[in-house]
């Protein structure tokens, strides 16, 4: 149904040519089965900040994989060759249940305890048989609230007015477990998305906020999105929060919620419990 469009390796295969870029794509197409089944792509953390009170309100959990031969290897390059692998449900899957067990750590241990993780899903993932089902169930197993957990997805799982996501995403939002639409703006359909009355938290993507501060159509043009948003009743979270002018300017603004490196840099868990000041956790 959703056509992709990243055709480097396969065209590769067939001129025999491999540079070092479509070398690398290949090794990571090798090796990323075998780091999935052992765990070795994690989630890492990053705070989200209410701009009304200062205070933390939830995480984003971000997959990070360093590979003893490859490095760190980005998300940017391994999502999308495990959306081509068939291999995203299951990826998903062990990120989505490292970040519950996280997460229901932090409830018990931490003095944050309505802090919730949000999980980015992708619309292969999303579309599979059983996703809902594997929600519920590990939110079952490891006794979580759902309204702890959000899920993140973006424009493109609603090319073509996808009835199938629609459906899922009530489905979801019955258990309890809120949808945020992630890099607001960046598609051809964001407000047709909105209409659908299935997102609750806007996400708008990091190049606004990185243009706003020197351009005044572009803060013109978030100051718009908050306050529709806000007539929707959407929570609006600005992610990429790089400046303290941006800072001042979001939340002068309207912005609900800051995400971006000036507040905090996604950290593993290892880094992220002592952060979040629990004892007994990790
Ligand atoms: P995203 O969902 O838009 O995530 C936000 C990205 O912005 C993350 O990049 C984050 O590390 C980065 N970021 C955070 N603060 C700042 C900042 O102040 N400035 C800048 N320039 N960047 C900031 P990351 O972790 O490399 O992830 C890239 C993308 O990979 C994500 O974009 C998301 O689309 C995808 N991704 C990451 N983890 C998962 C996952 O578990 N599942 C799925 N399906 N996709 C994921
Ligand atoms: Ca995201
Ligand atoms: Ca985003
Ligand atoms: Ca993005």
């Amino acid at each position: 149904h959703m056509a992709k469009q990243r055709q480097g390796v396969y065209c590769l295969r067939y001129s025999g040519q491999v540079d070092h870029y479509h070398q690398r794509l290949l090794v990571i197409e090798n090796r990323i089965r075998t780091a999935v089944e052992e765990k070795k792509i994690v989630p890492f953390y990053q705070p989200m900040f209410s701009t009304q009170t200062g205070d933390l309100v939830g995480v984003e959990c971000l997959a990070r994989w360093h590979d003893e031969e490859l490095g760190w290897v980005s998300p940017e390059e391994f999502i999308s060759i495990a959306e081509d692998i068939n291999l995203i449900g299951k990826l998903g899957e062990t990120i989505l249940e490292q970040a519950i067990i996280t997460a229901k750590k932090l409830s018990e241990f931490c003095p944050y305890k309505d802090v919730y993780f949000s999980v980015n899903a992708s619309p292969y993932q999303l579309s599979e048989i059983g996703f809902v089902q594997k929600v519920k169930s590990l939110l079952e197993q490891y006794e979580l609230p759902a309204k702890l957990l959000k899920i993140e997805v973006t424009e493109s799982l609603f090319i073509g007015g996808n009835e199938y996501a629609i459906n899922v995403l009530s489905e979801l939002r019955a258990l309890g477990v809120s949808i945020a639409l992630d890099d607001f703006g960046t598609g051809y359909s964001a407000f047709a998305v909105l209409r659908e009355g299935c997102i609750d938290i806007l996400k708008v993507d990091k190049s606004f906020v990185q243009n706003m501060a020197d351009n005044e159509q572009e803060k013109a043009l978030v100051a718009e999105i908050i306050q529709m948003a806000h007539i929707m009743d959407l929570t609006v979270v600005a992610e990429g929060v790089e400046t303290e002018a941006q800072r001042a300017l979001l939340t002068e603004i309207g912005c609900d919620v800051l995400q971006g490196y000036l507040l905090a840099r996604p950290m593993s868990e290892v880094e992220f419990c002592p952060y979040m000041n629990c004892a007994g956790a990790a």
